[in-house]
């Protein structure tokens, strides 16, 4: 059986994939997890159980607190997100990059997953995306998914439906697997404030690709309706 397990951040991005898993594995083959890494605005975990409700999915969320012990970027300190894009460190990303995320993540997802039977595992990476985090990057995940095999003796797949997508191209992709309902509950907005800031890199990109796209941001929306 083709069980799959979606890395759900409470996003845009992969609650994108948990529709596409959905269409591409079966609604009862495809469950859900996110990780309480010590991120300041715990809204997204809120957003993610939200979506995971709507999706009519199963939703565990599992605690990794050494992030916020090591500190260091604007997503589990209290210092402000480098709206510039100029590099914090020597390194050139920008201080939202939390340095081996998504390799923690995938890991405990894969541990998660072999337990389970769950032999795929989707998540909402994408390399166009303009912070350029290097493990968002098709190499990284493939030898990932490379080292997860050989480590676990298990055959894991990681997919990465979003790699090459622009966000315009995602948000039709969603609007395709009809995940535009779950979408109004998304969370995106760097600076963790609903209605979204609408300022931040995160809020402007998101706005972008709807806008590229010819189409309305539910979650804007849903703002929109209470403001009326
Ligand atoms: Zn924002």
């Amino acid at each position: 059986m083709n069980k799959a397990l979606v890395v759900l951040s409470g996003g845009q991005d992969s609650t994108t994939c948990l529709y596409w898993a959905m269409n591409e594995f079966g609604h009862e083959n495809v469950s859900s997890l996110s990780f309480d890494y010590g991120q300041r605005h715990k809204i997204e975990l809120e957003s993610a159980k939200k979506v995971a409700e709507i999706a009519a999915v199963t939703h565990e969320i599992l605690p990794i607190d050494t992030f916020s012990v090591l500190g260091g970027n604007a997503l589990t300190d209290n210092i402000d997100v480098d709206d510039t894009q100029e590099a914090s460190h020597a390194s050139q990303l920008p201080n939202t990059f939390v340095p081996g995320r998504n390799l923690i993540f995938l890991t405990f997802a894969a541990a998660y997953a072999y337990q389970r039977g769950i032999n795929h595992l989707i998540t909402g990476v994408t390399q166009t995306d303009y912070s350029g985090y290097p493990d968002c990057r098709e190499n990284t995940l493939s030898s990932l998914e490379q080292t997860l095999r050989l480590g676990m003796e298990y055959a894991i797949t990681i997919h990465t439906p979003l790699m090459n997508l622009n966000k315009s191209d995602t948000v039709l992709m969603a609007e395709k697997f009809g995940a535009m309902d779950a979408m109004a509950y998304t969370h995106t907005c760097y600076n963790g404030e609903q209605p979204p800031c609408g300022h931040c890199q995160a809020c402007l990109l998101r706005a972008k690709g709807f806008a590229e796209a010819d189409r309305a941001d539910p979650l804007v929306e849903r703002f929109q309706f209470f403001q009326d």
